[in-house]
């Protein structure tokens, strides 16, 4: 038998495991033997003493364990770390033609077998989040790895996300391996040059989860006045212009984020005289927008995330139906809204469920026309159906 210490589980509460989730809730947790610290590896037992599966220990988590493997014959060592991040980036080997799309998520977390480690890659940059105890004591090991991966040039840390709180961890941001870079990176999105702010950026930059949803409106927007809601660094506006827009206002509360979005759409040598820009709350905007009788033929509503936890998806609903409310308004018909959610609290359905009571309330006729969720590179966990955590739906207001 093993001498990793181990977590002995309350009795019943190994289902969940038996059907490959890879989280324990410290609700379940019987008993902690051999005294292990925050990362270390420990072997999961039922109430009855049958060996499950083997985690990282995380005390100071609402999740004491996530998952490294259900084989009770591998071990948790660099090998280990190195066939994981191998499979993890051949998987993404064959996804994109590399003269159209150079950044992508390259790990994603415990739909590649890797609980809470992000790497996204940027060209020649990688840009680590490490979310968990679990991952922090591999960061040494992670590093190394990496930066023996083909034309790897430099790792850089972002591992200051909303989710190391959750883990009592704190937030670090710096250069880890190789060249250091200027910060601003340039890299390609569907043959879109974009401008990326590694070091102060949302995330590790870019929301690379929306790049299908960007090609997917640039062919349906075609000719006509585009409103690009929580624009960020322009990714949408960019497509708006490159689909045929006639104009685009974009709104961000960030000034920095609407600077570089503006730089964003320069690089791709589009003109910034269909362009207008405003720093200002989305909730406030659309309802100036609907006291002045301004409309328009598409409009792109991608929030931050309202409702990281089920248990904030009811207040998230009210967010959700707000702006999905004012935004049918501002429709003209025959126009089409873009809605997205990226809360993993609400689901595909109650998401669509919102969006339609906010059809209703408007006294709005639409159709949808589309489901949009995330792409290739951030995989769904099949047993862990809340991974899906980006949807969109594309509607289309009747005449
Ligand atoms: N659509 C963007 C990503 C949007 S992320 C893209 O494709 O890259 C959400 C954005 O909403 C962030 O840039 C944030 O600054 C902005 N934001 C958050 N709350 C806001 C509010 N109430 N009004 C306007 N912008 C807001």
């Amino acid at each position: 038998m093993s001498e990793v210490p181990r977590i002995i589980l309350h009795k019943e509460r190994e289902k969940s495991i038996l059907r490959r989730h890879p989280w324990v809730f410290s609700g379940a947790v019987q008993r902690v033997e051999g005294g292990p610290h925050a990362g270390e590896t420990v072997d999961i037992f039922d109430s009855n003493g049958s060996w499950l599966a083997r985690g990282a220990y995380a005390p100071e988590s609402r999740i004491a364990v996530r998952i490294w493997t259900w084989n009770p014959d591998e071990q948790v060592n660099a090998d280990f770390l190195q066939v994981r991040l191998e499979q993890a980036s051949a998987r993404r080997a064959d996804l994109f033609q590399p003269g159209q799309t150079t950044a992508y998520r390259e790990v994603f977390s415990e739909a590649d077998g890797l609980p809470g480690l992000i790497v996204d890659r940027y060209g020649a940059v990688r840009v680590l989040q490490l979310l968990t105890p679990g991952m922090e004591r591999w960061k040494e090991e992670i590093t190394a790895i990496l930066s023996d991966f083909d034309g790897c040039e430099t790792l850089y840390e972002r591992s200051d996300a909303d989710a190391r709180s959750r883990e009592n961890l704190p937030m670090r941001r710096g250069f880890l391996w190789g060249r250091d870079e200027p910060f601003e990176h340039r890299m390609m999105e569907n043959g879109s040059t974009y401008i990326v702010d590694i070091r102060e950026g949302h995330k590790t930059g870019f929301y690379l989860d929306q790049r299908v949803n960007r090609a997917i409106l640039q062919e349906l927007v075609r000719e006509g006045d585009v409103l690009n809601a929580f624009a960020y660094t322009g990714g949408f506006t960019v497509a708006a212009l490159k689909g045929g827009a006639v104009s685009v206002v974009s709104i961000d509360s960030s000034q920095p984020a609407l600077d570089l979005a503006k730089r964003n759409v320069e690089v791709n040598a589009l003109s910034l005289e269909p362009c207008e820009w405003i720093v200002g709350d989305v909730f406030q905007e659309l309802r100036t927008f609907r006291d002045s009788r301004r409309t328009f033929d598409a409009i792109v509503l991608d929030p931050p995330r309202f409702a990281p936890t089920a248990a904030q998806a009811q207040r998230a609903a009210r967010g959700y139906k707000d702006i999905n409310l004012l935004a049918l308004k501002l429709l003209r018909p025959g126009g089409m809204l873009f809605t997205f959610s990226c809360s993993g609290g609400v689901s595909p359905d109650l998401f669509q469920k919102i969006v339609a009571g906010a059809a209703l309330d408007a006294d709005v006729d639409a159709q949808i026309i589309r489901w949009l969720s995330q792409p290739e590179d951030h995989p769904v966990h099949i047993h862990v159906p809340e991974s899906r955590y980006l949807k969109g739906l594309v509607l289309r207001r009747n005449a």
